[in-house]
């Protein structure tokens, strides 16, 4: 494990994320909203996830900038962000593959929208986000810098905590009490326990 290969390991999580994400963003388009949070703050927390998780680091990647946050390469961190980056992807398709259609982007509600409560949604709600919290751990993990490494777990964790709550609130409204019930028998990104 080398620097540069640590490197490559972090562009081609995001080459998969996107190839897996275009997929499946395409057949979703089809579908009517019904009603959507969309606006400027859902743009605003979008867009700070995306520069953490993907500009700064691929700037950091392509130009060794910022250089004064950089510290020494460690071998065992990269293997284990190689880790982390192929349980993102896996993840990551396995919950596409389950919202299919009711997929978005933003917090919408689609025409038909259907409540997904099984395969990977069965003990937790929010997979998806837990995909992209192994990303954010990958990515820091893998570039040895303390801005483009941590950039993506401080974007997207700014995504999360202004969103999650706000998107069970919609959901809530939406599919009432078996979302309720859905809730009482999940965790948030973790399996819950109890
Ligand atoms: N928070 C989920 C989904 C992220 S995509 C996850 O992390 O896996 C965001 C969209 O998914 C929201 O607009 C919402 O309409 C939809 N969604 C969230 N949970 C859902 C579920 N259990 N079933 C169907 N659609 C869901």
């Amino acid at each position: 494990m080398t620097p540069t290969i640590s490197k490559v390991i972090f562009v081609a999580l995001v080459i998969g994320w996107y190839l897996i994400r275009y997929k499946y963003a395409r057949r979703s388009r089809r579908e009517r909203i019904a009603w959507s949070a969309r606006g400027p703050a859902e743009t605003a927390l979008l867009l700070i996830s995306l520069a953490g998780l993907g500009v700064v680091p691929l700037v950091y990647v392509g130009t060794a900038i910022p250089r004064f946050a950089t510290y020494s390469f460690h071998p065992m961190f990269a293997w284990l962000g190689l880790f982390f980056a192929i349980a993102a992807l896996g993840m990551f398709r396995l919950t596409h593959r389950a919202l299919g259609r009711n997929w978005s982007i933003s917090l919408d509600v689609r025409e038909n929208h259907k409540l997904v409560t099984e395969g990977i949604y069965q003990r937790v709600r929010h997979p998806m986000y837990s995909a992209f919290w192994l990303w954010a751990v990958a990515q820091a993990l893998l570039l040895p810098n303390w801005i483009a490494g941590f950039s993506g777990l401080a974007g997207f964790g700014i995504l999360f905590f202004g969103r999650v709550a706000r998107e069970e609130r919609m959901m809530l409204e939406t599919f009432g009490d078996s979302y309720r019930a859905y809730m009482a028998r999940t965790g948030r990104v973790f399996p819950s326990i109890f």
